[in-house]
């Protein structure tokens, strides 16, 4: 059974055309109890690929969502969420916006360092795959340090997504372990999660964002607060490889995952 799916997008992301209502139904036939949806906003970044708009008009998402909420309280729990696309220089910006709404679960996750996005030409330009991945996780280490009002971590090693289809999926973790142990120890210690983001899978990358070392790390360090996200843009993608996730989390021990009211963590067991 799936308990939850935490990282959905709808058409009001830039880079989705799902209807809100198939996404509930979706979820409804899947048995799921809880999903939050979770549309893209993304700030200051230049040359933004021309077709695609990762502004979000929250004065127009969130009383939509909310009516939504209401609208299935019977049947399906859906929270109020967003994926905040972080730079260390918003994390101010971030929260200011963030707390005049009531979001129940945001993600933080970094799609772009020094304003270009991880898929533009422009990032990887002169840069050996080793350099773009050290300012990748040094731009996460920066930007959980400026930002407060979020939930987890998303898909926090899904660079090896962009940058050429050499080593598809393969994170140096024994390269990367110290900056990784800042990160977690961080997260840890401003009482936030990160995401097992299922979506790896279906981008043939043969492994969830982020690795299993890494989420082994996570709670080995002390990190309790997890969620399970299918990243998906469109409807046929919820829930998907979850099983899977769950059966992992369990092989290592983690029994509960966790769900988020207007940002409070609570846990739920998995069974
Ligand atoms: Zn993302
Ligand atoms: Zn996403």
């Amino acid at each position: 059974m799936i308990i939850s799916d935490y990282h959905i997008h709808s058409n009001f992301s830039g880079d989705s055309v799902e209807d809100l209502k198939k996404i509930c139904d979706k979820a409804i036939n899947l048995g799921i109890q809880e999903i939050a949806i979770t549309d893209h906003m993304d700030l200051d970044v230049i040359g933004i690929s021309n077709s695609l708009d990762f502004r979000l008009n929250l004065e127009e998402y969130v009383p939509t969502i909310l009516k939504l909420k209401d609208l299935y309280k019977k049947d399906l729990d859906i929270k109020l969420g967003m994926e905040f696309g972080i730079q260390r220089h918003l994390g101010i910006k971030g929260d200011e916006i963030i707390k005049k709404f009531p979001f129940d679960f945001i993600i933080s996750s970094v799609h772009s360092v020094d304003k270009l996005l991880l898929d533009q030409k422009e990032f990887w330009e002169g840069k050996t795959r080793e350099e773009a991945h050290d300012k990748y996780f040094l731009e996460i280490l920066k930007s959980i340090e400026s930002f407060n009002q979020f939930s987890i971590q998303g898909h926090l090693d899904f660079i090896t997504r962009y940058g050429g289809i050499d080593k598809k999926g393969f994170i140096d973790y024994i390269r990367y372990q110290d900056i990784i142990d800042e990160i977690l120890k961080k997260l840890i210690s401003k009482g936030k999660g990160i995401e097992i983001n299922t979506s790896g899978i279906r981008y043939n990358e043969n492994r969830f964002y982020p690795c299993d070392d890494i989420v082994k790390r996570y709670f080995k360090l002390g990190g309790e607060i997890i969620t399970i996200g299918s990243d998906s843009h469109k409807a046929s993608d919820i829930g998907k490889d979850f099983k899977k996730t769950y059966d992992f989390l369990e092989s290592i021990g983690v029994k509960y995952i966790s769900s988020f009211d207007l940002l409070d963590v609570s846990f739920k067991k998995i069974k």
